[in-house]
């Protein structure tokens, strides 16, 4: 029977995570990218070591661990330094998830999802998925949920908005798009309904090329 393997993504505070545990207690296999990032800058890592060699050694912290604060106001804004870290870091990330979609494949998992924040602004496994799923929220609500959520004021959660791809524009690329802006039931019964649509596919073969 063929395995399905799909691409999650959404933007910030869209509710990515909330969809993604909602399908993982259907029974899929989740491969999670945020972190496999920080699995592979973990201390000891190889990773880690070429990130000290390109950014120095005060963005460890005295424990020996990245220190991300630090980091992200390195790269903030500064678009050649974002573009060595992630010169560093996406391979690694992509060989590491790699890894565990492999390991799921043997397993044989019925349906796999690549949870990536940042699939279509990345590109990472476009070519590997079979289809991909955008969580969407209104931008009122996106707007809320952030500013709750990571304790921001408004123009901060605007610019973290700001700064990816339109929320919109990854729900016009996606096959499937869940909309979560309104109360967790309401996504629950739409997730619901893709996970049959898809064990119904699969049961019956209609799925296979
Ligand atoms: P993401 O992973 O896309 O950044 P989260 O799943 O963390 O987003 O959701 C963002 C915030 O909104 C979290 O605090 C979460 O608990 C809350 N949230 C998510 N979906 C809903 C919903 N349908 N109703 C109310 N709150 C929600």
């Amino acid at each position: 029977m063929r395995q399905r393997i799909v691409g999650l993504t959404g933007g910030i505070a869209s509710g990515k995570s909330t969809v993604s545990r909602m399908l993982g207690e259907l029974g899929s296999v989740i491969i999670d990218a945020d972190v496999a990032a920080r699995h592979v800058v973990a201390p000891g890592s190889d990773g880690l070591a070429r990130i000290v060699e390109e950014f120095g050694k005060d963005v460890l912290l005295a424990d020996g661990t990245l220190n991300r604060k630090l980091l992200g106001r390195i790269i903030f804004g500064d678009h050649e330094a974002r573009r060595r870290l992630d010169s560093i870091t996406h391979p690694l990330i992509y060989r590491h998830m790699a890894q565990e979609l492999d390991r799921a494949i043997k397993a044989g998992a019925s349906v796999i999802i690549l949870d990536i924040p940042l699939l279509f602004e990345t590109g990472l496994f476009l070519d590997t998925i079979d289809e991909s799923v955008v969580v969407y929220v209104r931008p009122e609500v996106q707007l809320e949920r952030l500013m709750a959520r990571d304790g921001l004021r408004e123009e901060e959660a605007r610019q973290r908005i700001r700064a990816q791809l339109p929320l919109e524009e990854k729900a016009r690329r996606a096959e499937h798009v869940i909309d979560n802006s309104g109360s967790l039931e309401e996504t629950r019964r739409q997730v619901v309904r893709l996970w049959q649509k898809w064990s119904a596919e699969h049961e019956t073969g209609l799925d296979r090329p």
